[in-house]
């Protein structure tokens, strides 16, 4: 932690720009990387697979981690400071005895309905890592939207003095999200994966022709349960913000998450589509 500090205290006020990862690094992390750099005197990576913000019998332990190849691909894209803890760097007491933060309501629908506690976790990281780090700008993905909609409100709320920003999604040719989990698909698991964001497609299709809400939900969820060996875990069309019920014709999130083999995948598109170069 020391040397945390001691890296970090000559950094001119305003500098410090902050990507957090848990690893495993792919394009997705480097296009954040690149955001932060074109923005940050000093960048600094995270990486620390949070045991907090995985529930008993998910993949915490399965979890794909790659230290070696992760230095190398940070320092190739010029980060400043790799800050990669140790367990007792974060926690220093027992996971189960210790303040966290609540997510609140929004961290209780979709993911947080899925994974019960996984926000909190995920929050509760964030803040130590604010803390920490002491960040002027943080740099999240629209790949994990309702994450980076709870990091967002976790800094209004409890005032953080951190700019919160996105960078749009960064998919494989066929569409596919880019994730660390992806490197767990066999190569047949990982052809049927796309049928994820196909359905998505579809869904803003559905929206685009003036279908209600619920029926580009259904069309999402009928295009998933069409591909063998993917089951649908939900597929609904949400407000952006609130990821409640959206306005009719206003602008939407479509959200969905499937599980294939042991791995579970999420993605999602805001409607109506963006422009390039919008988050
Ligand atoms: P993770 O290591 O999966 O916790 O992700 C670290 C950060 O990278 C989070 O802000 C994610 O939203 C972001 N991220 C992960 N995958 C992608 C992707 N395909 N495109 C853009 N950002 C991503």
């Amino acid at each position: 932690m020391g040397e945390l500090r001691g890296a970090l205290e000559a950094a001119p006020q305003g500098a410090i720009g902050l990507v957090p990862t848990m690893g495993a690094l792919h394009e997705g992390h480097l296009a954040l990387v690149a955001a932060a750099r074109a923005n940050s005197r000093v960048v600094v990576l995270s990486i620390f697979v949070n045991p907090l913000q995985f529930g008993p019998g998910e993949d915490y332990d399965g979890y794909p981690r790659a230290e070696h190849r992760d230095l190398e691909l940070a320092n190739q894209t010029g980060v400043d400071v790799v800050f990669h803890p140790g367990m007792s760097e974060i926690y220093h007491s027992d996971l189960s005895d210790m303040v966290t933060v609540s997510a609140g309501p929004l961290g209780t629908v979709l993911e947080g309905a899925s994974r019960p506690g996984h926000f909190d976790g995920v929050l509760t990281v964030v803040a130590k890592l604010f803390n920490l780090v002491r960040p002027d700008g943080a740099w999240f993905g629209q790949k994990d939207a309702q994450q980076l909609a709870l990091v967002k409100r976790m800094v209004t709320d409890l005032r953080f003095p951190v700019d919160i920003h996105a960078c749009p999604t960064v998919r494989a040719p066929d569409g596919l999200a880019i994730s660390s989990r992806n490197a767990l698909l066999s190569s047949e698991q990982r052809g049927r994966a796309a049928v994820l964001h196909r359905a998505l497609l579809a869904g803003c299709a559905a929206l685009d022709r003036g279908s209600e809400a619920g029926e580009a939900g259904d069309v999402m969820a009928g295009i998933v349960a069409s591909e063998p060996g993917v089951e649908l875990d939900y597929a609904r069309v949400v407000d952006p913000v609130t990821f409640g019920a959206p306005q009719h014709g206003g602008p939407a999130l479509l959200v969905g998450a499937v599980r294939i083999g042991a791995t579970r995948l999420i993605d999602n598109l805001q409607w109506p589509a963006l422009e390039p170069g919008d988050v």
